[in-house]
């Protein structure tokens, strides 16, 4: 079986793999410059559950996504998708990205933004069918969102586009699903659409991970919690891993007792 093995001045990583994981992450790094953003990390993420990804601004959440994703380029690890090298099953993880790094002037219908999620499967010489967009009016739907269906995206509020960036992952059809700061900057009612159809997606077996900044609502929204400071500070249950103590180890000084106190 080959894997995306990438292996750093000849070490090979030599951990065992968990093969038939949605996501199994072992000794991954990667670095822009020369202090790496995220260390020697493992990771593993099972079908029916969802997991927060926690840490302080700059622990190297949003870079273990894209590494998962293949966006960014490793200097080392071993990226296993259903056991299989990442770029043969790309197409069943299902992306969301920080609103934040989106341009949002760009013109663009809904719909549209909506339908790109299906281009991995669509290919490069097929068609767009009635199917096809039949399966994007109903994503809108799942998130409120069809009467929007053409209006361009940049008219949106925040809240909208991000129902409207999770309706492009639910048209995917995937079976993971990776989310970076779904909730940051939504309204109230966009934030409960989000959770009950991220939940939905779990009761159907799908893997949902979602880099979190809200810890007091951790308990409520995950099955388990990743703690992360550019190396691994925790993994497990929210009852084995969301603790004061592995709390106090990602964030540090930055963050107030008292404030941990409320989430946990
Ligand atoms: P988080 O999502 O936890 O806030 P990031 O993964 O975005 O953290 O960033 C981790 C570290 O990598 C930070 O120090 C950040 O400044 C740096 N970094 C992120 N993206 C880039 C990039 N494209 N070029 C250079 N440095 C980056
Ligand atoms: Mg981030």
């Amino acid at each position: 079986m080959s894997l995306d093995l990438i292996a750093a001045e000849g070490h090979r990583v030599t951990s065992s793999i968990e093969f038939d994981a949605p996501l199994a992450i072992r000794g991954l790094t990667v670095s822009y410059g020369e202090k790496p953003a995220v260390f020697s990390v493992d990771a593993t993420f099972h079908p029916g559950e969802m997991t927060a990804i926690i840490g302080p601004n700059g622990a190297g959440k949003s870079t273990l996504l894209k590494a998962a994703l293949g966006i960014v380029k490793p200097l080392s690890g071993l990226i296993s998708v259903w056991g299989q090298p990442l770029a043969s099953e790309r197409a069943r993880i299902a992306y969301v990205p920080q609103r934040a790094s989106v341009d949002w002037d760009f013109p663009t219908r809904v719909l549209d933004v909506v339908m790109m999620g299906q281009y991995r499967s669509l290919g490069l010489l097929r068609r767009v069918s009635g199917a096809h967009r039949k399966i994007a009016l109903d994503s809108l739907a799942r998130v409120g969102m069809e009467s929007f269906a053409s209006r361009q995206i940049g008219q949106l509020s925040g809240g909208q586009q991000q129902r409207v960036f999770l309706a492009r992952a639910l048209a995917q059809e995937a079976d993971l699903y990776l989310l970076d700061e779904p909730f940051a900057g939504v309204d109230a009612a966009t934030e409960k659409a989000i959770i009950s159809v991220l939940q939905e997606l779990r009761a159907a077996g799908k893997t949902v991970v979602a880099v979190h900044h809200d810890l007091a609502t951790v308990p409520e929204y995950f099955d388990r919690v990743f703690l992360i400071n550019t190396t691994r500070i925790a993994e497990g249950t929210v009852a084995e891993a969301f603790t004061q103590p592995n709390l106090q180890a990602a964030y540090g000084g930055r963050l107030a007792t008292a404030q941990m106190g409320a989430a946990i």
